[in-house]
């Protein structure tokens, strides 16, 4: 009985010390499995700024499938927390981790990032919330992926002339101007200031008058997005002509306010669009509640983040040739948006 014990001690000792071996050629897990590690996959640290964000786990998604035989993508979820993400980052860079990407919950944030990736030199592309310009500037290993802010906002703004203009009657008093509600991202994200601003630029570009009858965040967040929408209901009832959300996700918030007030049925209907063209979202227009989005294209966003990472893991410097996207002003890849309705809502899937 004792030397049976003596005997499974012993090859249990064995086991760990071949896990934990990087030369041994073979890794053997907990169940028993052998893999190959005689090729050595470089590791690529990904911290998430939070895991339950609708559009962040379809760039998360779009890493882990990207990383598929090419790396080793460890994700971690930095709960919303700019001091979770920094230890999470002290941690990768004390793993010695290859490469990093960063979707930084706070973006002035990414500062203090550069410089502990700059002592460890590891590279680091910092995805979906852009540093500030001169933070990007600080070190040559320091990428951007993302998409132009203000041009999901004119398309936002354009889904809404293009509909006012087939549809007079939506001007509700008749008097000329657009009466609108903005629900807002999270201030001082870059697509939460660039796509209010732009939004509304486009809709007074095309010629039409708008005012503004209320304006609030809701924090990227659906339940947030009703509850906003459900009190300027309260407060401007039927004098609101149009909604403008931010994302998808306060978008479908708003409609599920505006369903509790009678909407979308017996002809009422409020134009209200978005942006993202999550999967929720394109059912809301195949529903006929949601009137557009924006591709916020989490596919090529999250392929992007993770082909420049991969690239300057193994030391290389990333171009098009090496990582399928065209690198702007030596730092930046920029995934294009595109305008979705009912109509063309296939080209989102
Ligand atoms: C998306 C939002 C998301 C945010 C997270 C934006 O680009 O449109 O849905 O919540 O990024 O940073």
């Amino acid at each position: 009985m004792k030397k049976k014990m003596v005997s499974l001690v012993v090859a249990a000792a064995m086991m760990t010390a071949v896990g934990c071996s990087s030369t041994g050629g073979t890794k053997t897990d907990a169940g028993g499995a052998k893999t190959d590690t005689s090729a050595k996959k470089p590791v690529v640290g990904v911290a998430i700024y939070k895991f339950d964000d609708t559009f962040m786990t379809g760039v998360r998604n779009a890493i882990s499938q990207a990383a598929e035989g090419k790396a080793q993508a460890d994700i971690v979820d930095s709960q919303n927390s700019q001091p979770t993400q920094n230890d999470k980052v002290d941690l990768f860079i004390t793993k010695k981790v290859n490469a990093l990407a960063i979707n930084p919950v706070d973006r002035t944030a990414a500062s203090v990032i550069v410089d502990k990736a700059k002592a460890a030199n590891i590279p680091v592309v910092f995805f979906n919330r852009e540093p500030l310009a001169d933070d990007m500037k600080k070190w040559d290993k320091v990428y951007y992926v993302g998409a132009k802010a203000e041009q999901s906002g004119t398309m936002e703004g354009q889904l809404i002339v293009d509909y006012f203009k087939a549809h007079p009657e939506a001007d509700k008093n008749k008097d000329g101007v657009l009466q609108y509600v903005m629900l807002k991202g999270e201030p001082g994200h870059q697509d939460a200031e660039l796509r209010t601003k732009f939004s509304i630029k486009a809709v007074e570009d095309s010629g039409m008058k708008v005012e503004k009858l209320a304006e609030d965040t809701a924090m990227w967040d659906r339940v947030k997005g009703q509850e906003k929408m459900a009190a300027f209901l309260a407060s401007h009832g039927d004098k609101i002509e149009a909604v403008f959300a931010n994302n998808d996700d306060m978008a479908l918030g708003a409609i599920e306010a505006l369903k509790a007030k009678g909407y979308f049925k017996d002809g009422k209907f409020m134009p209200v669009v978005g942006v993202d063209a999550t999967a929720p979202a394109l059912k809301a227009l195949e529903d006929g509640t949601l009137l557009g989005t924006v591709l916020n294209d989490a596919k090529n966003q999250g392929k992007a983040t993770f082909n420049l990472a991969n690239v300057l893991a193994s030391g290389q410097t990333p171009n098009k040739d090496n990582t399928g996207y065209e690198i702007t002003d030596g730092k930046y890849v920029w995934v294009p948006y595109k305008k979705i309705t009912k109509d063309n809502m296939n080209d989102a899937k």
